[in-house]
C-alpha cells in the first residue's frame, strides 16, 4: 500500500520524542512515490486529486533547491515518508525534506571525470531504487551502491563492469523480489550489453544475463545466447555487439518476470556489424527474464537487424487492457522506431502496433508476426540512406504515463525527424571512444537533402493503446519535451526544453497551467502527499545526449543551472532563475590563420571527438561554448585536449587518440567558428 501511517514513530514519540522539531509530525499520513514509475506497472498515474482541473490554476511554487550543475537532470525522484531521494549529474544522490526543500544529506560517489570520454549522452543519472531503508544507485563508472536512507552513508558497493571498457550506468536500478537489478550503456562505444542482479542485503551477484552473443570460441553462457548467435554473421563480437540495457526495466511479481528493453547494435550499421545480414538477436528487443535466475522466457524484437540506432530501451509499461472483449495482461512500449507496441506479457505474443510518427524506414508492421515491413530505401549496405525517425528516436527515454481513467497513454513525441546514415568504410572495432560507425567525413549524395530537411516537431500525444490511434496531440515550439505524470485530477504534467512546466487536461489536452522553471526540463514529475497537502515535484536541468549535441532544429531550448522544484496549491514562493549563457557575439581570442584544408580537417576531427559534448559546429548547449574560449584557454589548448589539464572540470584528455598536429587543426576550426559567429551568425546562435 502506498498510503501508510507512521505508527512506529507514534510509538517512539512516547519514548524518545520522535519528530520533536515539529510536534504534529508523529501522526502524518504519507502518500509516497516509492518506485521509479510509482508502482511495478510503471504507469506513473497518481491517484491523488486535490490538484485537479478545477484547482490547478491555484498551483504555485512551494520551494526550489539549486543543485549546482548545468548538466542534464533526468531523474525521477522517489518520495518515501516525506523524504525525496533523487540524483543529479555525476551519479550524486540527494536526500531532501519534501515539505521544506531542505537538504538532508548528499552522497557523492566521486566518479572520475575522465569517465566523460565514454559517455554518449551527458553525465546524467535517471534515479535511485529504494528498499527497506536503503537507497540504491548505479554510477557512471559502473558501481552499484547501497546507501542507508537515514544517514546517507554507504552500506555496500559492487563493481558491475570493468571500468577499462566503454560501459556506463545512467539508468535507475529496479528491485525484483530480494534482488536489485541494473543494466548498462555503451553501445556507441562498442561494448556487449548485459543485465546483472545482486542480492539486496549483501550486494552479492545473483545472476548476469547477456543480451547479445559473444565470441563463440569462448563458449556460450546459455542456450539463449547460442540461439542468438545463429542470427549474426562474420566476426560480430569484435565490435562488441551492443544491445545495452541502459534504461527500461519493469518487474511483474505475479509472473516473476523482469522485462528489459535492449539497445542498438555496436556498431550501428548492419553491414559493418554482421555483414551477411541476420536479425542480430537480441538487439532492439523486449526481453522477458525469469527474475529469480535471469533465464530468457520470451523475447520480442521491435527492429530486427537494426541499422538505425532504433533502441527498444524506451520505458516499458504494464497494464490490463480489454482487447476484443478479453482482458489481456499487456506490456506497452513506444520505442525509437516510431511504432507503439502492445504485447501479451505472459507469452510475448504480438497484439498490435501502429506508427505514432512519420516512419520512412518501415511501411508498417505485419499484423500476425509483429515484424516490420522494411521500406526499400531504408537499407543499402555501405551506401548512405536517409531515414525517419532519427537516431534520437520518435520517443526516447522520457517516461510516458497511462491513465486508467482516460484509457490513454501520454507520450513525449519527436515527429518528422530525419537522419543521414552513412557507414564508415574505414570503421575498426575500438571501445575507448565514440565508435558508432558513422562516416564523419562523408560529403556525398543525400547530404544536401538532409541538411535542407524541414524542422522536426515536438509534441505531447495522448494515445489510445486499444484503438492504436491518437486521441489528441499538442504541438510545442520545441522538439524536446520531457517525462510525463498523469493524475486522478484529470491532469497530465510535463516539462519542456524551453523551461515551461505545464498541466494539461487529460481528456483533451487543453493547457490549464504553466510555470517557467528557468531552464529546460527533461525529467518526469512525480506527485505525493504529506498530511492534507498534495505536492508535485520535478527536476529541471537541460542536457543529455541531444542537449549537449545541440543540433539545429531544437527550437528555443534553455540550458542553465539545474534545480528541483516542488509545487502545491496556494503556495507562492518567489523564484528568480540566474542567467546562463552568452548574450553577446564571441570575440575571437586570436585569428585562426589556417588554410581551408586544415580547418576542414579540424572540423572532421571535431565531429569525431568533440561535438558530442561541445555541440554541432561548436555551438554549445549546457557546457563551455568553445567559440568563447579565452586567450588563456587557447594558450593551453594542447595541454587541455591531449594532456587532460582540465579533467577535474569534466574535460578528459585525448592524448592517446589525437596527435599534436590534429589538436592544432581542431583549434583552427574552433577559432574559425568564433570568427564566423562574431560576424554573421549571432542571430541564429543566440538561441
Ligand atoms: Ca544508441
Amino acid at each position: 500500500m502506498l498510503l501508510r501511517r507512521i505508527s512506529l514513530c507514534s510509538l517512539f514519540i512516547i519514548l524518545v520524542g520522535c519528530g520533536s522539531n515539529d510536534s504534529d509530525e508523529s501522526d502524518v499520513d504519507y502518500v509516497d512515490w516509492p518506485m521509479h514509475g510509482l508502482t511495478n506497472e510503471e504507469q506513473r498515474f497518481s491517484t491523488l486529486s486535490d490538484i485537479n482541473e478545477q484547482t490547478v490554476s491555484r498551483l504555485g511554487l512551494a520551494w526550489s533547491l539549486e543543485l549546482g550543475t548545468t548538466r542534464g537532470l533526468e531523474a525521477t525522484p522517489l518520495v518515501i515518508d516525506g523524504v525525496i531521494y533523487t540524483t543529479g549529474a555525476w551519479s550524486v544522490v540527494h536526500a531532501i525534506d519534501a515539505r521544506s526543500g531542505k537538504r538532508l544529506w548528499t552522497f557523492d560517489p566521486q566518479v572520475p571525470k575522465s569517465r566523460a570520454r565514454v559517455l554518449c549522452c551527458d553525465a546524467i543519472n535517471r534515479g535511485v531504487a529504494y528498499d527497506n531503508g536503503r537507497v540504491f544507485v548505479g554510477t557512471l563508472d559502473g558501481r552499484l551502491i547501497a546507501i542507508d536512507a537515514t544517514s546517507g552513508s554507504q552500506v555496500w558497493e559492487t563493481a558491475t563492469f570493468d571500468p577499462a571498457r566503454g560501459y556506463s550506468i545512467t539508468g535507475a536500478p529496479r528491485i525484483a523480489g530480494n534482488l536489485v537489478v541494473i543494466g548498462n550503456g555503451g553501445a556507441e562505444m562498442g561494448v556487449r550489453g548485459y543485465v546483472s542482479a545482486y542480492k539486496v542485503d549483501s550486494g552479492k551477484l545473483a545472476w548476469r544475463t547477456y543480451t547479445v552473443p559473444g565470441d563463440p570460441s569462448k563458449g556460450f553462457e546459455s542456450e539463449a545466447m547460442e540461439r542468438a548467435a545463429e542470427t549474426w554473421t562474420g566476426e560480430y563480437w569484435r565490435g562488441g555487439g551492443g544491445g545495452t540495457a541502459w534504461d527500461s526495466m519493469v518487474y511483474d511479481p505475479e509472473l516473476d518476470l523482469l522485462f528489459v528493453g535492449t539497445g542498438n547494435g555496436a556498431p550501428w550499421y548492419r553491414n559493418l556489424r554482421s555483414p551477411g545480414g541476420g536479425d542480430n538477436l537480441y538487439l532492439s528487443s523486449i526481453l522477458a527474464l525469469r527474475a529469480s535466475d535471469g533465464e530468457l522466457v520470451w523475447y520480442f524484437q521491435t527492429t530486427p537487424g537494426d541499422h538505425w540506432d532504433f533502441t527498444a530501451t524506451q520505458p516499458l509499461m504494464l497494464a490490463d487492457l480489454v482487447i476484443d472483449d478479453a482482458t489481456r495482461k499487456v506490456i506497452m512500449q513506444a520505442p525509437k522506431n516510431g511504432f507503439f507496441y502492445v504485447i501479451d506479457r505472459e507469452t510475448g505474443q504480438f497484439l498490435s502496433a501502429e506508427p505514432f510518427v512519420k516512419t520512412t524506414w518501415a511501411e508498417g508492421i505485419d499484423p500476425v508476426t509483429g515484424r516490420p515491413i522494411e521500406a526499400s530505401g531504408a537499407y543499402a549496405g555501405m551506401e548512405p540512406v536517409l531515414v525517419s525517425p532519427d537516431p534520437t528516436g520518435a520517443h526516447n527515454w522520457y517516461p510516458m504515463a497511462y491513465s486508467a481513467d482516460t484509457g490513454l497513454v501520454y507520450i513525449p513525441v519527436r515527429d518528422e525527424t530525419v537522419f543521414l546514415h552513412r557507414p564508415d568504410p574505414d570503421w575498426q572495432p575500438n571501445d575507448s571512444h565514440r565508435n558508432e560507425g558513422i562516416d564523419r567525413r562523408y560529403d556525398g549524395p543525400l547530404l544536401g537533402e538532409w541538411l535542407g530537411a524541414a524542422p522536426p516537431v515536438g509534441r505531447l500525444v495522448a494515445w489510445n493503446p486499444v484503438a492504436q490511434e491518437a486521441a489528441w496531440k499538442t504541438d510545442f515550439p520545441v522538439l524536446e519535451s520531457g517525462g510525463v505524470l498523469a493524475t486522478a485530477g484529470n491532469l497530465v504534467f510535463q516539462g519542456r526544453s524551453d523551461g515551461v512546466f505545464a498541466a494539461y487536461r487529460a481528456t483533451d489536452g487543453k493547457s490549464l497551467w504553466e510555470f517557467d522553471a528557468g531552464t529546460g526540463i527533461m525529467a518526469a514529475p512525480v506527485s505525493f502527499s504529506i498530511g492534507d497537502t498534495q505536492y508535485v515535484t520535478v527536476m529541471a536541468g537541460w542536457g543529455g545526449g541531444i542537449g549537449l549535441i545541440n543540433p539545429p532544429g531544437l527550437g528555443p531550448v534553455k540550458p542553465g543551472y539545474g534545480r528541483i522544484l516542488t509545487f502545491a496549491l496556494d503556495a507562492d514562493e518567489p523564484f528568480d532563475a540566474p542567467n546562463f549563457g552568452n548574450s553577446e557575439p564571441p570575440v575571437p581570442a586570436r585569428a585562426s590563420n589556417a588554410s581551408p584544408e586544415v580547418i576542414r580537417e579540424g572540423q572532421a576531427l571535431y565531429d569525431s571527438h568533440c561535438f558530442g559534448c561541445h555541440g554541432v559546429m561548436a555551438v554549445a548547449g549546457p557546457i563551455k561554448d568553445l567559440r568563447y574560449a579565452t586567450a588563456e584557454v587557447h594558450d593551453q589548448f594542447e595541454a587541455i585536449v591531449r594532456g587532460g589539464a582540465r579533467e577535474p572540470l569534466g574535460m578528459p584528455g585525448f592524448g592517446d587518440l589525437i596527435t599534436s598536429e590534429q589538436v592544432q587543426a581542431i583549434q583552427a576550426f574552433v577559432l574559425f567558428r568564433a570568427e564566423q559567429s562574431s560576424i554573421s551568425e549571432m542571430g541564429d546562435d543566440a538561441e
